[in-house]
């Protein structure tokens, strides 16, 4: 593999172990024809996607000199030269829907899962690599401490599996920490059984402070929680499903005291 100097900014750790990368790319179950790679780097891992018939691949590379690299290396490949994060998703593959695949930049992890779970009607499936504390926290269900909001988010609508733990030693650069690969897979859900937006400001409100019971956490949203059962008001965020979360939602009331002060403004 050609030197290239890793650009700590963009969040480069080359992957430099090919069976791993063999590995991500197999991990894909082919729900759809279309499927975007994103930071493919030096290309390590878009190796076996690329000659890959059954995809109609594409990848977003935001670092000039691979994306020079890419095109030296890769010449049939259709590489964005861009920033994922600002990337219209819209026009990609047409309307077509498409899987995403990468060994992600970790600076911007969260932010890809955000546009995941915004994008999900046009996205049956994701496989990456992510910080393992990152997946961890994708993949964990209610009553684990790494449970969190962007594990509720998704798994609303995705089954989360977590695949498997991959050693610092295989970077080039080695990350700090160790990272591990997931694979989501959108579910039967078409839509939350309650308004969304308020459903997302509910989880995001109640892990805003996660070491308290929801009857505290919940309480800078100014809504009445008296619909809400007390034992659900009793648990904090980390203890609690989807559904528990829809079940809140719906029950929260406009407070009394929140129209007092409308009605005084
Ligand atoms: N997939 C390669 C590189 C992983 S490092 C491998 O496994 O070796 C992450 C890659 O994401 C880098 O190439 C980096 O330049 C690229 N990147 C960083 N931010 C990005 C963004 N916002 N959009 C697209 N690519 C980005």
């Amino acid at each position: 593999m050609e030197q290239v100097r890793a650009k700590k900014f963009l969040g480069q750790h080359f992957l430099t172990d090919e069976s791993i990368a063999e590995r991500i790319a197999r991990s894909l179950t082919g729900r759809t024809e279309c499927l975007l790679e994103i930071g493919p780097g030096m290309g390590v891992l878009t190796k076996y996607l690329v000659d890959d018939t059954r995809y109609h691949f594409k990848a977003i590379e935001l670092d000039t000199e691979s994306v020079d690299y890419l095109h030296r290396h890769y010449p049939t490949l259709d590489v964005i030269e861009g920033d994922f994060l600002r990337l219209d998703l819209n026009g990609i593959f047409g309307s077509a829907p498409f899987s995403i695949i990468g060994n992600f930049p970790y600076n911007i992890s969260s932010q890809i899962l955000f546009r995941v779970f915004e994008q999900r009607n046009n996205v049956p499936e994701v496989v990456g690599m992510f910080q393992k504390e990152v997946a961890e926290r994708v993949a964990a269900g209610p009553g684990s401490k790494t449970y969190g909001i962007l594990s509720v988010l998704l798994s609303a609508f995705y089954d989360i599996e977590y695949l498997f733990t991959v050693h610092e030693n295989v970077f080039n650069p080695p990350p700090k920490v160790k990272s591990a690969v997931i694979r989501l897979k959108r579910n039967e859900v078409q839509q939350l059984d309650c308004d969304e937006k308020r459903f997302v400001q509910v989880v995001k409100t109640g892990f805003n402070q996660r070491r308290k019971t929801l009857r505290n956490a919940l309480k800078p949203l100014n809504l009445s929680l008296d619909a809400i059962p007390d034992d659900l008001l009793a648990k904090r965020a980390e203890q609690l499903t989807v559904a528990d979360f829809e079940l809140i939602t719906n029950k929260l009331q406009p407070s009394v005291a929140a129209d007092l002060q409308s009605d005084a403004n």
